[in-house]
């Protein structure tokens, strides 16, 4: 499987007019090789595949990498340095590097070393492979789902008032790792009452939850290197008059988009039919980011679901959708699901309830 994806990439590499890349992103070495570590460079030509790492790292490289050749730099050697100075020895012409994973300094310590060799600015090449998802990235995903779900349900269970947005984002954590997750695929985002209307509240000590207030969590899992991302929200004894139209809004926005889901539709055919519904509702400015992102071995990846995005959903990516309702100082209301692309459609990967009567603690 890394090995088809390394050829894909060599396969591009004439029409870049390079004759090497180093890849730098570690979430993008990962994916290329498998290794799990971090500080580790790869570099691909037409006929060689180079890890450059440091000894820190060579055990787990003999384990995780049988196949590949392995550079392990002398200690003290930067790593652009290793690069440079390998590009240079291998006679490499024009050498691409990713430039959104490579620093200023990198680059220009790297420009150095690189003797007669040119450097080409490349972007988003291996993650353009990963929107893709094969059956056992899919499966991981699954399982990321799954451990998200697992916790969020020991939190709903635990959840009452008095308790504080960071005991409950405490909990969550906890709940997470307790169901087989190595942590949260970000730090939960857990939001009581009028705190709710920030997309991305940081848990306090200070709100308490109430007994008539909103709750909004959105957390996810990191299973097997892959990351879950949900959105669901809560409330104490009964939902407030005002915020029973915006959560039924928010919920027709995202049925609506997920049912437009299907390979070849543009990207932002998805965040138009949520955003149509939710100014039908009167709410349009209130919407005030893009309905859903790509999710991976990061939380956020390629595609973003937002209103300038013309490239086609393909099958075998997964998504995010969120749409979201937020009014300033009084609440806010998101449901997030994750969803596959299928060749006849989509599937919801994510099965928590979320119909407005399941909502009341
Ligand atoms: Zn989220
Ligand atoms: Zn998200």
């Amino acid at each position: 499987m890394n090995f088809q994806r390394r050829q894909r990439l060599i396969a591009g590499l004439a029409t870049d007019e390079v004759d090497g890349l180093v890849i730098s992103s570690e979430t993008n070495v990962g994916y290329l090789t498998g290794f799990s570590g971090d500080s580790t460079t790869l570099l691909l030509t037409q006929d060689r595949v180079i890890v450059i790492s440091d000894g820190r790292f060579s055990v787990q490289l003999d384990q995780e990498c049988p196949d590949l050749e392995i550079l392990i730099r002398p200690i003290g050697q930067p790593m652009p340095v290793g690069i440079g100075e390998l590009a240079s020895s291998l006679g490499l012409r024009r050498l691409g590097f990713e430039s959104q994973s490579t620093t200023v300094d990198d680059f220009h310590t790297l420009a150095e070393a690189a003797l007669g060799v040119e450097l080409v600015a490349t972007k988003g090449k291996v993650e353009a492979l990963r929107t893709i998802k094969d059956a056992d990235e899919i499966q991981t995903l699954r399982e990321a789902i799954g451990m998200a779900e697992a916790a969020f349900l020991d939190l709903r269970a635990w959840l009452r008032p008095g308790v504080t947005e960071k005991d409950a984002a405490d909990f969550l954590e906890a709940a997470l790792r307790t169901h087989g997750a190595s942590g949260a695929s970000f730090p939960p985002i857990v939001a009581f009452g009028p705190r709710a209307a920030l997309p991305h509240a940081r848990p306090t000590s200070e709100g308490v939850l109430g007994n008539r207030d909103l709750v909004l969590i959105d957390w996810g899992a990191s299973g097997r290197a892959y990351k879950s991302d949900l959105t669901r929200v809560l409330v104490t004894g009964k939902v407030a008059p005002e915020f029973e139209s915006v959560y039924l809004a928010v919920a027709e926005a995202q049925q609506r988009a997920i049912a437009a889901i299907r390979p070849g539709v543009m990207a932002r055919t998805i965040d138009a039919e949520a955003r149509s519904v939710i100014e039908e509702a009167g709410f349009g400015p209130f919407f005030n980011h893009a309905v859903g992102h790509g999710i991976g071995r990061d939380v956020h990846e390629a595609p973003v679901l937002r209103s300038v995005n013309d490239s086609p959903l393909q099958a075998g990516m997964v998504l995010t959708i969120e749409p979201g309702i937020y009014l300033p100082d009084r609440g806010g209301i998101r449901i997030e699901d994750d969803v596959l692309v299928t060749d006849e459609g989509c599937e919801v990967l994510s099965k928590l309830p979320k119909s407005l009567d399941t909502i009341s603690l």
